[in-house]
């Protein structure tokens, strides 16, 4: 495979022929000299109901097949401003999510330590708390925090364990990974297990953005409406934001949602001045029908791409 970092052209070989990798690029090793790692995090030891989501990193390859450079509304060629590859799995340890997150965070904070942006595959919600942890260390501030969400993720612990899936966000807040008052939710609704869920939220004045707030005007209205990032951003992606009619395969699916449309539209608008890293999770391919879930995280994946190279004013 040529190390242009390019993805290999759907012209010269066929989009379902080939080795699988994220976006059809190269894979490399993550010292190589690059941009943006992509990389797949295949564990889903934090979910409380339906479980697949370590099949995610696989399944998105195989649908990243389709995906093209060009980004018609930006008019930008994402692979000429960018060099991208996948850098394979990061290790996790199925059984033990203690050794899994000390994995994880080692796995991130090596490949930020070649200076570059990463984009995690997930894996659950879990996961993004030693993600957090390896960037906050790496930037040396909290940082900034876009979660994109149907749930708060502030939950407390369950069956008396502290990490899962549905608390990663509170842990973040209290271990001083992200700063509330720059943190910013979108996607939420209801319902809650009871009104003490929006406490941690409201006590640090956190930004939420409810699928009421989206849904109240056009969406180039709700899009005028987002602040700017200006610090050291990460951007968290719950597939769960869309709508179970637009992401079906995934764990705790929430009615109400998102069309992915709506989320490319806020994607697009978002002023980002350093997206440090991001991740996309929750996708559970035994519970998707016909890869459309697996696609909406493509696309995904590719306007978190362009986010990162887009050129800044
Ligand atoms: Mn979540
Ligand atoms: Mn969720």
């Amino acid at each position: 495979m040529s190390k242009d970092f390019k993805p290999m052209s759907g012209r010269e070989f066929p989009r379902f022929s080939a080795i699988k990798t994220f976006f059809r690029l190269p894979i490399a090793e993550m010292t190589e000299n690059f941009d943006v790692a992509i990389f797949g995090v295949p564990y889903d030891g934090g979910v409380s109901y339906r479980p697949g989501a370590r099949f995610a990193p696989t399944q998105i390859r195989d649908a990243s097949s389709l995906g093209r450079g060009f980004h018609m509304t930006r008019a930008m060629s994402l692979f000429e401003n960018l060099k991208v590859a996948d850098i394979g799995d990061c290790p996790t340890v199925p059984i033990d999510q203690a050794q899994t997150y000390e994995k994880i965070e080692k796995f991130a904070t090596s490949v930020l330590n070649t200076k570059k942006k990463f984009i995690a595959v997930g894996g659950d919600h879990s996961t993004t708390l030693p993600l957090l942890r390896a960037v906050r260390k790496h930037v040396g501030q909290p940082l900034q925090f876009i979660h994109f969400d149907a749930h708060l993720d502030t939950y407390p612990a369950a069956w008396g364990c502290e990490y899962h899936h549905g608390s990663f966000a509170r842990h973040a807040i209290e271990e001083g990974l992200v700063d509330p008052k720059n943190m910013l939710q979108i996607g939420i609704r209801g319902p809650l297990a009871g009104s003490d869920d929006l406490k941690l939220v409201t006590k640090h004045h956190v930004q939420v953005r409810t699928m009421d707030d989206i849904r109240e005007k056009p969406i180039q209205e709700f899009i005028k409406t987002l602040p700017e990032f200006n610090g050291s951003t990460y951007l968290s992606f719950d597939i769960d934001c869309l709508d179970p009619a637009y992401a079906p395969g995934t764990g705790t699916p929430v009615p109400g949602g998102m069309t992915t449309y709506e989320v490319q539209r806020i994607l697009r608008a978002l002023k980002i001045k350093n997206l440090v890293a991001a991740d996309i999770v929750e996708v559970s391919p035994p519970f998707d029908t016909s890869q459309i879930t697996s696609l909406a995280a493509v696309d995904t994946l590719f306007e978190l791409l362009c986010l990162m190279g887009e050129k800044k004013d």
